[in-house]
C-alpha cells in the first residue's frame, strides 16, 4: 500500500507547528485510504527532530540532511524532497499550507507530474481513488475532490488537524542527496523580522481585519490599539494591503494568508468572496461597517452598523476597563 509522505518543517529538535499538523492530517489520510506515515525533514542538521516526528505519528522518518539546506531555499529543498520521494514512492504527499509548503508543493507535484490539491481539510476515497474535502465558494460550501492520477500532492488546511500524540516507531532513514550551490536560483540576502500585524495571523486568537473603508494608513493604529486590548493580531483586506497602507504580508483572503481564530473583527470589509475564503474557518465574525447592506453581514455572527470612528476607540476603552489591561 502506497505511503502518505508529510513535509515536516524543523525547528531545532522539534517538529514545527505547521508540521505537526501535517502529520495529523497524514494520520487522518492513513485512516481513511490506508498506508503507512512517512515524514520527510530536510535541513543542514534535522536527524534530532526525528524522535518527536515519531511521537506524531510518523512508522518511518526520512532525513535529507546537508550543509546547503541550512536555510530554505526551494530549488535545494526540492532536490532532496525528489530524492526522499524515490526512495518512497508515495501515494499522497502532504505539505503545510503556509508560504513553503504553497511554493514546493505546486513545484514538486510539476516535477512529479502529479495531481495537486490546495488546502485539503479532509481525506476519503471514492472507487478506490483519494478524494479530498476542500472549501469552495469562499467557504460557503465544501467540495469533494476525487483525484484521477497518482501520486498525489496537497496542501493542508491550516488548523483543520489539531496536532496530538500518536507514538509510532519513527525509524530515521538517512537519503543521500547530491546538491550544488549552482542550482539554487535564489539567495536569501536577509531575513527581516516583521513587527505585530502580520506576524502573528495563523495563530492568534483574536485577528482584527481593516479594510478601504478605514481611509487611510493612519487609522490601522486604532486597529493596532485594539488588537493590543484583546491581545490579537491586524491583518487586511487586499484592498488596504494594494493601496500600500498596511504590508502585503497582512493580507487575508483567497490570495493572502487564511486564518482560523477564535474571533474576527472585520473593519470596514465590504465582505467580497475572495476575502472570506481567508476567514471562512473563523469561530465568529463580527462585522463594523456603516453599509447595513455590505455581504459582510451576510457571514458575521454580530453586525454593527455605524462608522468605524465612532465604534473602534470606545470598544477599545471598554475593553481596557473591564480586562484592566491593553
Ligand atoms: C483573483 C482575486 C483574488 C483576490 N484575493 C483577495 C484576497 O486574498 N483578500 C481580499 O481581501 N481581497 C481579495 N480580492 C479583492 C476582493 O475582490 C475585494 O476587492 C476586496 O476584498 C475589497 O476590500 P475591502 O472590503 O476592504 O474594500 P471595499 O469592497 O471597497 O469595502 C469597503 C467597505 O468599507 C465600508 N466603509 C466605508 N467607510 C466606512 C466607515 N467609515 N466605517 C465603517 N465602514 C466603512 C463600506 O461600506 C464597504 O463595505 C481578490 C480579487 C480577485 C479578483
Amino acid at each position: 500500500m502506497g505511503s502518505i509522505l508529510c513535509y515536516a518543517p524543523v525547528a531545532g529538535d522539534r517538529i514545527a507547528r505547521s508540521g505537526e499538523e501535517v502529520l495529523a492530517a497524514g494520520r487522518a489520510a492513513a485512516g481513511a485510504a490506508g498506508g503507512p506515515v512517512v515524514a520527510a525533514l530536510v535541513g543542514a542538521r534535522v536527524a534530532g527532530a526525528a524522535a518527536a516526528a515519531g511521537r506524531h505519528g510518523a512508522s518511518r522518518v526520512l532525513l535529507a540532511e546537508d550543509a546547503l539546506l541550512e536555510t530554505y531555499q526551494a530549488d535545494l529543498y526540492l532536490t532532496a524532497l525528489q530524492a526522499i520521494v524515490q526512495a518512497v514512492s508515495p501515494r499522497l504527499l502532504l505539505f503545510p499550507s503556509d508560504s513553503q509548503g504553497r511554493e514546493l508543493a505546486p513545484r514538486l507535484a510539476h516535477r512529479l507530474g502529479a495531481a495537486l490539491i490546495a488546502e485539503a481539510q479532509g481525506f476519503g476515497t471514492r472507487d478506490g481513488r483519494l478524494a479530498f474535502t476542500c472549501q469552495a465558494y469562499g467557504g460557503k460550501a465544501v467540495a469533494t475532490l476525487v483525484a484521477q492520477t497518482e501520486p498525489v500532492v496537497a496542501t493542508v488546511r491550516p488548523k483543520a488537524f489539531s496536532p496530538a500524540e500518536a507514538p509510532a516507531a519513527g525509524e530515521p532513514t538517512p537519503v543521500p542527496v547530491t546538491l550544488s550551490s549552482q542550482e539554487a536560483r535564489t539567495r536569501l540576502l536577509r531575513k527581516v523580522q516583521e513587527e505585530g500585524g502580520g506576524a502573528d495571523l495563523e495563530v492568534a486568537k483574536v485577528v482584527i481585519g481593516g479594510g478601504r473603508g478605514l481611509g487611510g494608513a493612519e487609522a490601522f493604529r486604532l486597529l493596532e490599539e485594539l488588537a493590543k486590548a484583546l491581545r490579537g493580531a491586524v491583518g487586511a483586506s487586499r484592498a488596504a494591503t494594494d493601496a500600500g497602507w498596511v504590508p502585503t504580508s497582512w493580507q487575508i483572503g483567497q490570495t493572502g494568508r487564511s486564518i482560523s481564530p477564535d474571533l474576527y473583527i472585520a473593519v470596514g470589509i465590504s465582505g467580497a468572496t475572495q476575502h472570506i475564503a481567508g476567514v471562512a474557518s473563523a469561530k465568529t465574525i463580527v462585522a463594523v461597517n456603516r453599509d447595513a447592506e455590505a455581504p459582510i453581514f451576510k457571514v458575521a455572527q454580530l453586525g454593527i452598523v455605524d462608522d468605524y470612528r465612532a465604534i473602534i476607540p470606545r470598544l477599545t476603552t471598554k475593553i481596557r476597563e473591564v480586562t484592566g489591561k491593553g
